[in-house]
Parts: structure tokens; sequence; C-alpha cells
């Protein structure tokens, strides 16, 4: 493969940054991949397992000279980098950032652009409930889909150039509007981690339920829950800080689901549920036909840790 980006600057080295360095090495992708992280350990790790050629105590020392900046930090955190890097980009550099929520990360990060340089907010919808620079792989934006949600008068050429970084690690490229991106999130991800760390917590609150009991049978559906309850606290935090409005308006939907399948329960009213159940099936069987899992059956799967839409 041919080199795309002179010099990748990395800010933020955790699960995110790491594959995306992982993915360009391993296809040759960037001339040289440099990088900032908070705490030293974490820079020091970058450097040991060859994640950067170089790595900087500031985000402002690493992105001078850099043709592309990807700021791969929680959201709540991107609004500081982008004023201390905004007066050390280079001219013509393009910026993008991989945070899970779009409107709020644009209007964190965008005021500190100048002229000239390139910003295309992105997301990649790929994860696992693993943080840090170690988790990284070079597989995980395989047949994945990142979303860009550039404004209207984008830079074309920046744009094209972006996403032929993006398509050579792997992923399917899309553009959408911010907006509408943190609705679909809502719906596809943010309220489903929700609900998943609120089942986790009303197995450990159920007094008569003891704890042995419910990791000995977590098979049964629950083992999903946990998986995806063991992402990171400092990125779900800043997730539901800052797609407030699209989660509670699908949270909102959602309990009112609920109160229909609660009262068709409390009713005995099968016909009800077993057309819901239906329709949900219905929905699974989309998934697996647009090539976003596979019909292997999965209760009772034994090994690697999957990756998830995050
Ligand atoms: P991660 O593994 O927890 O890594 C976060 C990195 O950001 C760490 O290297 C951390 O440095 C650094 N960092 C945090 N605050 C910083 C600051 N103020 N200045 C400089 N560096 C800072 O996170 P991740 O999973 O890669 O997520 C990164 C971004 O990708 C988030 O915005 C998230 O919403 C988005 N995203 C995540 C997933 C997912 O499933 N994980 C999927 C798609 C998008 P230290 O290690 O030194 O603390």
């Amino acid at each position: 493969m041919t080199v795309i980006y002179q010099k990748v600057a990395l800010i933020g080295l955790g699960l995110i940054a790491s594959s995306m360095a992982h993915a360009m090495r391993a296809k040759g992708l960037a001339g040289q991949i440099v990088g900032h992280a908070k705490s030293a350990e974490t820079r020091a790790v970058a450097l040991e397992i060859g994640l950067c050629d170089h790595v900087y105590a500031t985000a402002a020392e690493a992105v001078a000279g850099a043709d592309l900046v990807v700021l791969a930090v929680p959201v709540g955190a991107m609004a500081a980098i982008a004023a201390e890097i905004g007066p050390h980009l280079a001219a013509g550099a393009t910026v993008t950032d991989v945070g899970s929520v779009k409107q709020a990360v644009i209007a964190a990060v965008q005021p500190h652009i100048p002229n000239g340089v390139h910003f295309i907010p992105g997301h990649p919808m790929a994860g696992t409930e693993y943080s840090g620079p170690r988790a990284g792989f070079a597989t995980l934006f395989d047949n994945r889909w990142w979303l860009l949600t550039p404004a209207a008068e984008v830079d074309a050429q920046a744009l094209d150039r972006l996403r032929q970084l993006l398509q050579a690690m792997g992923a399917k490229v899309d553009t959408m509007d911010p907006a509408h991106h943190d609705l679909v999130l809502a719906v596809v991800s943010h309220t489903p981690h929700l609900i998943a760390y609120t089942m986790v917590g009303v197995a450990d609150h159920l007094a008569q339920v003891s704890n042995s009991e419910v990791i000995q049978y977590s098979a049964t559906g629950f083992r999903d829950f946990t998986r995806i309850a063991a992402s990171d606290p400092t990125m779900w935090r800043d997730v539901f800080l800052t797609n407030k409005d699209a989660v509670l308006d699908i949270l909102g939907r959602f309990a009112e689901e609920l109160f229909v399948l609660q009262r068709a329960i409390r009713m005995g009213d099968g016909d009800h549920l077993f057309d819901y159940f239906t329709r949900t099936r219905a929905i699974r069987r989309g998934i697996i036909e647009a090539g976003q899992d596979t019909s292997a059956p999965d209760f009772g799967r034994v090994g690697a840790s999957k990756k998830t839409d995050a």
C-alpha cells in the first residue's frame, strides 16, 4: 500500500488510537506516527510496544508538522485538547476525531481550528470492552462502519484522502449529518449500553440471588450484559453527558415499550408477547443479512472478546 499521510499525530493512545497505529503500520499507510497521552506511563508503553515513532509530553508538540491529527481522547477531554493544539496545527493539515458523540465534539473542537486546516469529525463503529494502549489490534476496523460527519463546505480533497486512509485500514466509510448520527447511536449503542449497565447493577443489588449464582449461571444472556457493562467508565460517562437529548428521547420510548410488555405479562397476553418477539427476531435476521454479525449460535460461545459497535 502507499503512504497516505506523511506524519500522523495520535492524541490519546488508548484502544482506538492503538488499533489505528497497528492498522496503519500493517499496511504502510503513514510515513511516521507520533503520539501524546496524558500519563507518562501510557506514553512509555506506546514507545515500548512500537505504536509510535515518537511520543511527546504535550499535544501541542505532537501535532507540529503533522498532516493528519487524530483526537482519540474521551469526548469530555476534546475541548481542552483542541484549544491546546489549535495554534500549533500545520497549514493544510486534517484534524479528525473518533469520539462516540458528534454534535458535542464539533461544538468543542471547531472553534479552535484555524483557517486552512480541515476538521472532519468521525466515529469508528468498532470497539471492545478493553481500553488503553495495549488493547488495540490491527483488524479492529475490518468491515466495520466509520461514520464521518463533515460540514457541507468541507474540502473535497481532504475528505477523499481521509476516506482512503480509513478504507485502507479495513473500514467501510459513510457520511452523515451530526445530529442524525447522535440519534442513530443513541438507538444502536448508547441506550443499549445504559440498559446493560442497569441490568448488571440490578443483579448486583438482588439480595436473594447470590454473587456466585450470578456468575455461575451467567451464560443465559446476562453474560453479554456484563461484557458491555465492563466498558470504560470515563468514556461512557462522557457519552451520556454529551448525547443527553438523544439518549433521553430513546430512553423515554424504551420505558413506554417496557410498560406495554410488563402489562402483557401481567395480563397473560401471550399473543402480544409472541407478536412482539417475532418482530424483534426479524431485526436480528436483518443484521445478519447486512453482514454485521454471523448466524453462528452464540449463547455458550467460547473464546475471545467480541467487537462491539461503540
Ligand atoms: P481509552 O482506551 O480509554 O484511551 C483514552 C486515551 O486518551 C488514553 O491514552 C488517555 O491517556 C488519553 N487521554 C484521556 N484524557 C486525556 C487528556 N486530557 N489529554 C491527553 N490524553 C488524554 O479510550 P478509547 O476506547 O480509545 O476511546 C477514545 C475515544 O474513542 C473516545 O472519545 C470514545 O468515545 C471513542 N470511541 C471508543 C470506542 C470504544 O469502544 N472504546 C469506539 C468508538 C469510539 P492515559 O492512558 O494517559 O490516561
